[in-house]
Protein backbone atom coordinates (compact mmCIF):
# COMPACT_ATOMS: atom_id res chain seq x y z
CA UNK A 1 0.00 0.00 0.00
CA UNK A 2 2.71 2.58 0.94
CA UNK A 3 5.66 1.50 -1.34
CA UNK A 4 6.91 3.01 -4.28
CA UNK A 5 6.98 2.22 -7.86
CA UNK A 6 10.34 0.74 -9.45
CA UNK A 7 10.87 4.19 -10.69
CA UNK A 8 10.32 6.36 -7.93
CA UNK A 9 12.17 4.18 -5.69
CA UNK A 10 15.41 3.89 -8.42
CA UNK A 11 15.01 7.85 -8.35
CA UNK A 12 15.04 7.85 -4.77
CA UNK A 13 18.10 5.73 -5.18
CA UNK A 14 20.48 7.96 -6.50
CA UNK A 15 21.60 10.15 -3.81
CA UNK A 16 22.99 12.21 -3.02
CA UNK A 17 20.91 14.34 -5.59
CA UNK A 18 22.95 16.63 -7.60
CA UNK A 19 22.02 20.19 -9.52
CA UNK A 20 20.69 20.60 -13.32
CA UNK A 21 23.44 22.83 -15.01
CA UNK A 22 23.95 23.17 -18.56
CA UNK A 23 22.10 20.26 -19.09
CA UNK A 24 24.58 18.19 -16.54
CA UNK A 25 23.94 16.88 -13.24
CA UNK A 26 26.78 18.00 -10.82
CA UNK A 27 27.53 18.65 -7.54
CA UNK A 28 27.31 21.61 -6.03
CA UNK A 29 30.64 23.15 -6.48
CA UNK A 30 31.63 23.53 -2.74
CA UNK A 31 30.29 19.91 -2.57
CA UNK A 32 28.04 20.78 0.24
CA UNK A 33 24.67 19.01 0.72
CA UNK A 34 21.83 19.03 3.06
CA UNK A 35 18.90 16.56 4.31
CA UNK A 36 15.42 17.06 3.54
CA UNK A 37 12.73 14.83 5.35
CA UNK A 38 9.47 12.87 5.00
CA UNK A 39 6.94 15.16 6.57
CA UNK A 40 4.53 11.83 7.67
CA UNK A 41 7.59 9.97 9.43
CA UNK A 42 10.01 12.55 10.80
CA UNK A 43 12.73 10.70 9.12
CA UNK A 44 15.61 11.93 6.40
CA UNK A 45 14.18 11.32 3.13
CA UNK A 46 16.70 12.42 0.41
CA UNK A 47 20.11 13.77 0.32
CA UNK A 48 20.64 16.63 -1.69
CA UNK A 49 23.11 19.15 -2.77
CA UNK A 50 23.24 22.78 -1.28
CA UNK A 51 23.87 24.81 -4.23
CA UNK A 52 24.85 28.26 -3.68
CA UNK A 53 26.15 31.37 -5.24
CA UNK A 54 28.82 29.70 -7.41
CA UNK A 55 26.38 27.24 -8.47
CA UNK A 56 23.77 29.93 -9.26
CA UNK A 57 26.28 31.54 -11.28
CA UNK A 58 26.57 28.61 -13.18
CA UNK A 59 23.57 28.24 -13.93
CA UNK A 60 22.95 31.44 -15.32
CA UNK A 61 25.71 31.56 -16.92
CA UNK A 62 24.66 28.28 -18.89
CA UNK A 63 21.10 29.72 -19.52
CA UNK A 64 22.50 32.68 -21.03
CA UNK A 65 24.55 30.59 -23.04
CA UNK A 66 21.61 28.40 -24.39
CA UNK A 67 19.72 31.57 -24.50
CA UNK A 68 22.09 32.88 -27.27
CA UNK A 69 23.11 29.51 -28.66
CA UNK A 70 20.33 26.53 -28.50
CA UNK A 71 18.31 27.96 -30.82
CA UNK A 72 15.45 27.22 -28.32
CA UNK A 73 15.03 31.25 -28.38
CA UNK A 74 14.64 31.25 -31.98
CA UNK A 75 13.13 28.17 -33.50
CA UNK A 76 10.38 28.02 -35.02
CA UNK A 77 7.52 28.61 -32.06
CA UNK A 78 5.92 25.40 -33.36
CA UNK A 79 8.64 23.25 -32.77
CA UNK A 80 8.98 24.57 -29.51
CA UNK A 81 5.56 23.36 -28.80
CA UNK A 82 6.25 20.45 -30.33
CA UNK A 83 9.28 19.50 -27.51
CA UNK A 84 7.18 20.90 -24.74
CA UNK A 85 4.06 18.34 -25.54
CA UNK A 86 6.50 15.65 -25.56
CA UNK A 87 7.33 17.03 -22.09
CA UNK A 88 3.64 16.82 -20.87
CA UNK A 89 3.68 13.29 -22.73
CA UNK A 90 6.24 12.22 -20.19
CA UNK A 91 4.77 13.65 -17.28
CA UNK A 92 1.72 11.78 -17.55
CA UNK A 93 3.83 8.75 -18.63
CA UNK A 94 5.70 9.32 -15.12
CA UNK A 95 2.53 10.66 -13.72
CA UNK A 96 2.54 7.70 -10.82
CA UNK A 97 5.91 8.22 -10.38
CA UNK A 98 5.84 11.84 -9.75
CA UNK A 99 2.46 11.56 -7.61
CA UNK A 100 5.01 9.14 -5.11
CA UNK A 101 7.51 11.31 -5.05
CA UNK A 102 5.60 14.75 -4.52
CA UNK A 103 3.71 12.79 -1.95
CA UNK A 104 6.56 11.67 0.02
CA UNK A 105 8.18 14.77 0.03
CA UNK A 106 5.58 17.29 0.93
CA UNK A 107 3.41 15.03 2.90
CA UNK A 108 -0.03 15.19 0.74
CA UNK A 109 -2.33 12.52 0.21
CA UNK A 110 -0.35 10.46 -3.04
CA UNK A 111 -4.30 10.40 -4.82
CA UNK A 112 -4.57 14.00 -4.67
CA UNK A 113 -0.93 14.45 -6.57
CA UNK A 114 -1.54 11.78 -8.74
CA UNK A 115 -5.04 13.23 -9.79
CA UNK A 116 -4.43 16.68 -9.89
CA UNK A 117 -1.16 18.43 -9.10
CA UNK A 118 0.73 16.13 -11.41
CA UNK A 119 -1.70 16.30 -14.56
CA UNK A 120 -2.54 19.66 -14.02
CA UNK A 121 1.00 20.62 -14.35
CA UNK A 122 1.05 18.51 -17.73
CA UNK A 123 -1.97 20.59 -18.91
CA UNK A 124 0.12 23.80 -18.14
CA UNK A 125 2.64 23.12 -20.98
CA UNK A 126 0.14 22.17 -23.05
CA UNK A 127 -1.61 25.31 -22.89
CA UNK A 128 1.19 27.56 -23.10
CA UNK A 129 2.49 25.56 -25.95
CA UNK A 130 -0.33 26.00 -28.15
CA UNK A 131 -1.54 29.58 -26.63
CA UNK A 132 2.82 30.48 -27.78
CA UNK A 133 1.57 29.30 -31.53
CA UNK A 134 -1.69 31.04 -31.52
CA UNK A 135 0.39 34.12 -30.60
CA UNK A 136 1.09 37.22 -32.95
CA UNK A 137 5.09 37.47 -33.00
CA UNK A 138 4.94 40.47 -35.60
CA UNK A 139 2.21 43.02 -35.66
CA UNK A 140 2.41 45.41 -38.48
CA UNK A 141 1.40 49.18 -37.03
CA UNK A 142 -0.32 51.50 -39.39
CA UNK A 143 1.21 54.79 -39.72
CA UNK A 144 1.82 57.58 -42.03
CA UNK A 145 5.24 58.45 -43.24
CA UNK A 146 6.46 55.17 -41.38
CA UNK A 147 7.23 51.71 -42.01
CA UNK A 148 6.96 49.75 -38.29
CA UNK A 149 6.10 46.52 -36.89
CA UNK A 150 6.29 45.64 -33.16
CA UNK A 151 8.47 42.50 -32.32
CA UNK A 152 7.47 40.25 -29.10
CA UNK A 153 10.43 38.30 -28.40
CA UNK A 154 11.89 36.41 -25.44
CA UNK A 155 13.61 38.30 -22.93
CA UNK A 156 16.38 35.65 -21.83
CA UNK A 157 17.46 34.37 -18.73
CA UNK A 158 14.33 34.25 -15.97
CA UNK A 159 15.09 33.39 -12.50
CA UNK A 160 11.94 31.27 -10.55
CA UNK A 161 12.20 30.81 -6.49
CA UNK A 162 9.41 28.42 -5.78
CA UNK A 163 7.53 27.26 -2.68
CA UNK A 164 7.22 23.92 -0.95
CA UNK A 165 3.33 23.20 -0.65
CA UNK A 166 2.81 22.31 -4.63
CA UNK A 167 6.41 22.08 -5.78
CA UNK A 168 5.66 20.97 -9.23
CA UNK A 169 2.37 22.38 -10.17
CA UNK A 170 4.03 25.61 -9.16
CA UNK A 171 6.89 24.59 -11.70
CA UNK A 172 3.84 23.79 -14.66
CA UNK A 173 2.46 27.37 -13.79
CA UNK A 174 5.90 29.45 -13.42
CA UNK A 175 8.22 27.74 -16.16
CA UNK A 176 5.96 26.91 -18.87
CA UNK A 177 4.84 30.08 -20.10
CA UNK A 178 8.41 31.45 -19.90
CA UNK A 179 9.70 28.36 -22.07
CA UNK A 180 6.82 28.80 -24.36
CA UNK A 181 7.98 32.00 -25.13
CA UNK A 182 11.50 30.94 -25.86
CA UNK A 183 13.10 32.18 -22.21
CA UNK A 184 15.58 29.90 -20.56
CA UNK A 185 15.11 29.39 -16.97
CA UNK A 186 16.91 29.09 -13.51
CA UNK A 187 14.78 27.13 -10.62
CA UNK A 188 15.40 27.02 -6.94
CA UNK A 189 12.88 24.64 -5.40
CA UNK A 190 12.34 25.10 -1.86
CA UNK A 191 14.87 23.25 0.45
CA UNK A 192 12.06 21.10 2.14
CA UNK A 193 10.81 19.65 -1.43
CA UNK A 194 13.24 19.67 -4.18
CA UNK A 195 12.54 16.11 -5.68
CA UNK A 196 9.44 16.57 -8.28
CA UNK A 197 11.90 19.76 -9.92
CA UNK A 198 14.66 17.21 -10.23
CA UNK A 199 12.93 14.85 -11.91
CA UNK A 200 11.28 17.65 -14.03
CA UNK A 201 14.54 18.53 -15.04
CA UNK A 202 14.81 15.14 -15.79
CA UNK A 203 11.77 14.95 -18.54
CA UNK A 204 13.10 18.11 -19.58
CA UNK A 205 16.35 16.75 -20.97
CA UNK A 206 14.28 13.70 -22.03
CA UNK A 207 11.94 15.28 -23.78
CA UNK A 208 14.61 17.14 -26.08
CA UNK A 209 15.15 20.81 -24.46
CA UNK A 210 18.43 21.77 -24.99
CA UNK A 211 21.00 21.71 -22.44
CA UNK A 212 21.20 24.99 -20.91
CA UNK A 213 17.63 26.08 -21.25
CA UNK A 214 16.41 24.53 -18.09
CA UNK A 215 18.51 24.75 -14.91
CA UNK A 216 17.96 23.48 -11.27
CA UNK A 217 20.16 25.00 -8.69
CA UNK A 218 18.79 23.05 -5.21
CA UNK A 219 19.67 24.71 -1.63
CA UNK A 220 18.59 27.09 0.95
CA UNK A 221 16.73 30.76 0.58
CA UNK A 222 19.07 32.82 2.18
CA UNK A 223 22.33 31.43 0.09
CA UNK A 224 21.32 29.85 -3.24
CA UNK A 225 17.80 32.08 -3.56
CA UNK A 226 19.32 35.01 -2.62
CA UNK A 227 22.36 35.01 -5.04
CA UNK A 228 19.51 34.22 -7.84
CA UNK A 229 17.55 37.02 -6.76
CA UNK A 230 20.51 39.45 -6.68
CA UNK A 231 22.12 37.89 -10.18
CA UNK A 232 22.53 41.36 -12.19
CA UNK A 233 21.70 39.11 -15.59
CA UNK A 234 18.51 37.90 -15.03
CA UNK A 235 16.35 39.36 -17.41
CA UNK A 236 13.08 38.70 -14.95
CA UNK A 237 12.34 37.02 -11.73
CA UNK A 238 9.38 34.92 -10.20
CA UNK A 239 9.13 34.20 -6.63
CA UNK A 240 6.12 32.36 -4.98
CA UNK A 241 6.21 32.52 -1.10
CA UNK A 242 5.54 34.84 1.89
CA UNK A 243 5.34 38.29 1.90
CA UNK A 244 8.25 38.34 3.85
CA UNK A 245 10.41 37.04 1.42
CA UNK A 246 8.52 38.41 -1.68
CA UNK A 247 10.28 42.31 -0.43
CA UNK A 248 13.43 40.76 -0.45
CA UNK A 249 13.22 39.23 -3.68
CA UNK A 250 11.89 42.62 -4.86
CA UNK A 251 14.35 44.81 -3.30
CA UNK A 252 17.16 42.36 -4.71
CA UNK A 253 14.93 42.86 -7.80
CA UNK A 254 14.55 46.70 -7.81
CA UNK A 255 18.84 47.23 -7.24
CA UNK A 256 19.08 45.19 -10.71
CA UNK A 257 15.65 46.89 -11.76
CA UNK A 258 14.74 43.17 -13.25
CA UNK A 259 11.22 43.44 -13.65
CA UNK A 260 9.77 40.52 -11.00
CA UNK A 261 6.18 38.93 -10.42
CA UNK A 262 5.20 38.05 -6.80
CA UNK A 263 2.78 35.49 -5.93
CA UNK A 264 2.60 35.61 -2.22
CA UNK A 265 -0.08 34.37 0.87
CA UNK A 266 -3.38 34.99 1.26
CA UNK A 267 -6.67 35.02 3.81
CA UNK A 268 -9.31 34.47 2.03
CA UNK A 269 -12.93 34.39 2.69
CA UNK A 270 -15.70 32.87 1.99
CA UNK A 271 -19.25 34.72 2.08
CA UNK A 272 -21.94 32.20 3.08
CA UNK A 273 -25.70 33.54 2.27
CA UNK A 274 -28.41 31.85 4.21
CA UNK A 275 -30.31 30.38 0.93
CA UNK A 276 -27.55 27.67 0.32
CA UNK A 277 -27.40 24.46 0.69
CA UNK A 278 -26.13 24.15 4.23
CA UNK A 279 -24.88 21.08 4.54
CA UNK A 280 -23.19 20.74 1.08
CA UNK A 281 -21.29 24.42 1.74
CA UNK A 282 -19.94 23.11 4.93
CA UNK A 283 -18.69 19.89 2.98
CA UNK A 284 -16.96 22.30 0.29
CA UNK A 285 -15.23 24.73 3.08
CA UNK A 286 -13.65 21.70 4.94
CA UNK A 287 -12.39 20.28 1.92
CA UNK A 288 -11.17 23.16 0.87
CA UNK A 289 -9.56 24.21 4.26
CA UNK A 290 -8.09 20.79 4.86
CA UNK A 291 -6.80 21.19 1.20
CA UNK A 292 -3.08 19.91 1.24
CA UNK A 293 -3.53 20.15 5.11
CA UNK A 294 -4.70 23.65 4.71
CA UNK A 295 -1.16 25.01 2.85
CA UNK A 296 -2.76 26.48 -0.10
CA UNK A 297 -2.62 30.96 0.25
CA UNK A 298 -6.18 30.77 -1.38
CA UNK A 299 -7.76 28.76 0.69
CA UNK A 300 -10.83 29.75 2.01
CA UNK A 301 -10.14 30.66 6.00
CA UNK A 302 -12.13 33.31 7.21
CA UNK A 303 -15.63 31.64 6.96
CA UNK A 304 -17.98 34.39 7.23
CA UNK A 305 -21.47 32.43 7.33
CA UNK A 306 -25.39 34.63 7.66
CA UNK A 307 -26.03 34.65 10.97
CA UNK A 308 -29.42 32.47 10.15
CA UNK A 309 -27.66 29.71 9.36
CA UNK A 310 -24.75 29.66 11.59
CA UNK A 311 -25.34 26.82 14.19
CA UNK A 312 -26.55 24.66 11.24
CA UNK A 313 -23.75 25.17 9.27
CA UNK A 314 -20.74 25.27 12.54
CA UNK A 315 -22.72 21.69 13.38
CA UNK A 316 -21.79 19.92 9.51
CA UNK A 317 -18.66 21.56 9.47
CA UNK A 318 -17.48 20.49 12.73
CA UNK A 319 -18.93 16.82 12.12
CA UNK A 320 -17.14 16.66 8.54
CA UNK A 321 -13.74 18.07 9.88
CA UNK A 322 -13.61 15.77 12.97
CA UNK A 323 -14.57 12.78 10.55
CA UNK A 324 -11.29 12.80 8.12
CA UNK A 325 -8.65 10.97 8.29
CA UNK A 326 -5.42 12.18 8.49
CA UNK A 327 -2.69 10.04 8.41
CA UNK A 328 0.37 9.23 6.12
CA UNK A 329 0.19 10.43 2.36
CA UNK A 330 0.82 7.19 0.38
CA UNK A 331 -2.71 5.39 2.46
CA UNK A 332 -5.07 6.04 0.42
CA UNK A 333 -7.52 6.49 3.10
CA UNK A 334 -5.81 9.74 4.07
CA UNK A 335 -7.58 13.03 3.38
CA UNK A 336 -5.20 15.23 5.79
CA UNK A 337 -1.33 14.39 5.25
CA UNK A 338 1.15 16.18 7.55
CA UNK A 339 2.54 19.61 7.17
CA UNK A 340 5.45 20.27 5.59
CA UNK A 341 7.81 20.28 8.46
CA UNK A 342 8.08 20.41 12.22
CA UNK A 343 8.51 24.54 11.72
CA UNK A 344 5.34 24.45 9.98
CA UNK A 345 3.31 22.82 12.49
CA UNK A 346 4.89 24.85 15.72
CA UNK A 347 3.65 27.54 13.25
CA UNK A 348 0.50 26.30 13.14
CA UNK A 349 0.12 25.45 16.65
CA UNK A 350 1.87 28.80 17.73
CA UNK A 351 -0.84 30.51 16.05
CA UNK A 352 -3.59 28.50 17.53
CA UNK A 353 -2.53 29.06 20.99
CA UNK A 354 -2.06 32.85 20.36
CA UNK A 355 -5.28 33.07 18.50
CA UNK A 356 -7.15 31.58 21.41
CA UNK A 357 -5.02 33.60 24.21
CA UNK A 358 -6.25 36.77 22.45
CA UNK A 359 -9.59 35.82 22.77
CA UNK A 360 -10.65 33.39 19.91
CA UNK A 361 -13.11 30.33 21.45
CA UNK A 362 -12.74 26.74 20.00
CA UNK A 363 -15.79 24.84 18.41
CA UNK A 364 -13.36 22.56 17.10
CA UNK A 365 -9.99 21.77 18.89
CA UNK A 366 -6.87 21.41 16.57
CA UNK A 367 -3.83 20.60 17.82
CA UNK A 368 -0.90 18.47 17.18
CA UNK A 369 -2.13 14.82 16.08
CA UNK A 370 -0.55 11.11 16.26
CA UNK A 371 -0.56 8.71 13.37
CA UNK A 372 -0.44 5.41 14.63
CA UNK A 373 3.03 3.77 12.75
CA UNK A 374 4.20 6.85 11.94
CA UNK A 375 4.77 8.92 15.34
CA UNK A 376 7.22 11.15 14.27
CA UNK A 377 5.32 12.55 11.43
CA UNK A 378 4.33 16.04 11.84
CA UNK A 379 0.26 15.91 11.96
CA UNK A 380 -2.13 18.54 12.73
CA UNK A 381 -6.18 17.97 13.60
CA UNK A 382 -8.41 20.50 11.61
CA UNK A 383 -9.35 23.14 14.00
CA UNK A 384 -12.48 25.34 13.60
CA UNK A 385 -12.06 28.67 15.67
CA UNK A 386 -14.55 31.69 16.09
CA UNK A 387 -14.36 34.80 17.48
CA UNK A 388 -13.82 38.78 16.44
CA UNK A 389 -12.60 40.21 13.49
CA UNK A 390 -9.59 41.92 15.18
CA UNK A 391 -8.27 38.55 16.24
CA UNK A 392 -4.98 36.99 15.19
CA UNK A 393 -6.27 33.42 13.71
CA UNK A 394 -8.57 36.17 11.44
CA UNK A 395 -6.05 38.43 10.34
CA UNK A 396 -2.41 36.23 9.38
CA UNK A 397 -2.10 33.57 7.33
CA UNK A 398 -1.46 30.14 9.31
CA UNK A 399 -1.06 27.93 6.60
CA UNK A 400 -2.22 24.86 8.17
CA UNK A 401 -5.69 23.29 8.68
CA UNK A 402 -7.86 26.49 10.34
CA UNK A 403 -10.33 28.08 10.05
CA UNK A 404 -12.28 31.33 11.62
CA UNK A 405 -15.94 31.75 11.46
CA UNK A 406 -17.66 34.99 11.75
CA UNK A 407 -21.26 35.82 11.12
CA UNK A 408 -22.95 38.41 9.03
CA UNK A 409 -26.43 39.89 8.55
CA UNK A 410 -25.90 42.54 6.17
CA UNK A 411 -24.11 42.22 2.45
CA UNK A 412 -22.47 45.54 2.90
CA UNK A 413 -21.00 44.79 5.79
CA UNK A 414 -19.58 41.39 5.46
CA UNK A 415 -17.96 42.86 2.20
CA UNK A 416 -16.38 45.44 4.16
CA UNK A 417 -15.02 42.77 6.66
CA UNK A 418 -14.27 40.65 3.59
CA UNK A 419 -11.82 43.79 2.15
CA UNK A 420 -10.09 44.90 5.69
CA UNK A 421 -7.89 42.07 4.82
CA UNK A 422 -4.41 43.05 4.42
CA UNK A 423 -4.44 40.28 1.63
CA UNK A 424 -6.02 40.00 -2.15
CA UNK A 425 -5.27 36.87 -2.99
CA UNK A 426 -8.90 35.00 -3.19
CA UNK A 427 -12.50 35.11 -2.10
CA UNK A 428 -16.04 32.75 -2.64
CA UNK A 429 -19.36 34.06 -2.57
CA UNK A 430 -22.16 31.06 -1.98
CA UNK A 431 -25.54 31.81 -2.50
CA UNK A 432 -28.72 30.92 -4.97
CA UNK A 433 -29.52 34.45 -5.75
CA UNK A 434 -26.86 34.72 -8.30
CA UNK A 435 -27.75 38.60 -8.57
CA UNK A 436 -26.31 39.04 -5.15
CA UNK A 437 -23.48 36.42 -5.59
CA UNK A 438 -22.21 38.32 -8.73
CA UNK A 439 -22.50 41.60 -7.11
CA UNK A 440 -20.82 40.43 -4.25
CA UNK A 441 -18.16 38.89 -5.90
CA UNK A 442 -17.22 42.00 -7.94
CA UNK A 443 -16.56 43.82 -4.69
CA UNK A 444 -14.72 42.08 -3.07
CA UNK A 445 -10.44 43.50 -3.75
CA UNK A 446 -8.98 40.37 -4.57
CA UNK A 447 -7.29 38.72 -7.76
CA UNK A 448 -10.24 36.12 -8.08
CA UNK A 449 -13.70 35.89 -6.14
CA UNK A 450 -15.30 32.49 -6.84
CA UNK A 451 -19.15 31.96 -6.76
CA UNK A 452 -20.20 28.36 -5.01
CA UNK A 453 -16.84 26.81 -5.18
CA UNK A 454 -13.35 27.80 -3.78
CA UNK A 455 -9.95 27.05 -5.20
CA UNK A 456 -11.17 27.39 -8.55
CA UNK A 457 -8.30 26.51 -11.10
CA UNK A 458 -8.37 26.53 -14.96
CA UNK A 459 -5.77 27.40 -17.81
CA UNK A 460 -6.97 30.20 -19.40
CA UNK A 461 -8.24 31.59 -16.12
CA UNK A 462 -6.34 34.41 -14.70
CA UNK A 463 -4.83 33.93 -11.16
CA UNK A 464 -3.15 36.62 -9.19
CA UNK A 465 -3.28 38.53 -6.28
CA UNK A 466 -3.36 42.55 -5.25
CA UNK A 467 -2.59 43.73 -2.18
CA UNK A 468 0.27 41.97 -0.01
CA UNK A 469 -0.98 39.07 -1.95
CA UNK A 470 1.34 39.80 -4.75
CA UNK A 471 2.17 41.74 -7.76
CA UNK A 472 3.72 41.62 -11.30
CA UNK A 473 0.88 39.57 -13.09
CA UNK A 474 -0.26 36.69 -12.17
CA UNK A 475 -0.10 32.77 -13.56
CA UNK A 476 -2.54 30.41 -15.66
CA UNK A 477 -4.14 33.41 -18.38
CA UNK A 478 -3.05 34.22 -21.66
CA UNK A 479 -1.34 37.36 -20.19
CA UNK A 480 1.19 35.16 -18.52
CA UNK A 481 2.62 34.22 -21.92
CA UNK A 482 2.87 37.75 -22.83
CA UNK A 483 4.97 38.64 -19.14
CA UNK A 484 7.46 36.65 -20.68
CA UNK A 485 7.79 38.18 -24.37
CA UNK A 486 9.43 42.01 -24.82
CA UNK A 487 7.89 43.79 -26.93
CA UNK A 488 10.34 45.95 -29.46
CA UNK A 489 9.44 47.78 -32.07
CA UNK A 490 11.12 48.35 -35.81
CA UNK A 491 10.35 51.30 -37.94
CA UNK A 492 11.50 52.94 -40.90
CA UNK A 493 10.87 56.41 -42.25
CA UNK A 494 8.94 56.37 -45.70
CA UNK A 495 10.79 59.06 -47.70
P1 LIG B 1 8.32 29.46 4.03
O1 LIG B 1 8.78 30.40 5.13
O2 LIG B 1 6.93 29.09 4.21
O3 LIG B 1 9.28 28.33 3.81
P2 LIG B 1 9.39 31.20 2.11
O4 LIG B 1 8.72 32.35 1.49
O5 LIG B 1 10.43 31.46 3.16
O6 LIG B 1 8.29 30.27 2.68
O7 LIG B 1 10.08 30.27 1.02
C1 LIG B 1 9.73 30.22 -0.31
C2 LIG B 1 10.98 30.08 -1.14
O8 LIG B 1 11.79 31.23 -0.91
C3 LIG B 1 11.85 28.87 -0.82
O9 LIG B 1 12.36 28.35 -2.03
C4 LIG B 1 12.97 29.47 0.00
O10 LIG B 1 14.19 28.76 -0.09
C5 LIG B 1 13.12 30.82 -0.64
N1 LIG B 1 13.75 31.83 0.21
C6 LIG B 1 13.69 31.93 1.57
N2 LIG B 1 14.42 32.99 1.98
C7 LIG B 1 14.97 33.56 0.89
C8 LIG B 1 15.82 34.69 0.66
N3 LIG B 1 16.27 35.43 1.66
N4 LIG B 1 16.14 34.97 -0.62
C9 LIG B 1 15.69 34.23 -1.65
N5 LIG B 1 14.90 33.17 -1.50
C10 LIG B 1 14.53 32.82 -0.25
Amino acid sequence: MNSLNPEAAQFLSAQPFKLFVGGRWVEALSGKTFETFDPGKGRVLANVSAGDSADVNAAVAAAQEASRKSGWATMPVNDRGVILHRLADLIIKHQETLAQIESLDVGKPRGQASAFDVPHAAQTFRYYADLAVHTRRREPIALSGLEARTLRVPYGVCGFIFPWNFPFLLVGWGVAPALAAGNTVVIKPAEDTPLSTLYFAKLAQEAGVPPGVVNVVTGFGETAGAALARHPELKRMSFTGSPEVGRLIAEACGRNLVPVKLELGGKGAAVIFDDVNVDAVADSLAAAVTLNAGQVCCTATRWLVHENIRDAFVKKAIATLGAMKIGYGANPETNIGPVVSEKQRARVLGYLDRGVKAGAKILLEGGRAEVKGHEGGYYVRPALLTGDSGNVCAREEIFGPVAYLMTFNDEDKVVELVNSSAYGLANSVWSNNLDRANRVAEKLVAGNSWINAHNLFAHGLPYGGCNLSGCGGGVLGPETLSDYLRNQTVARPLV
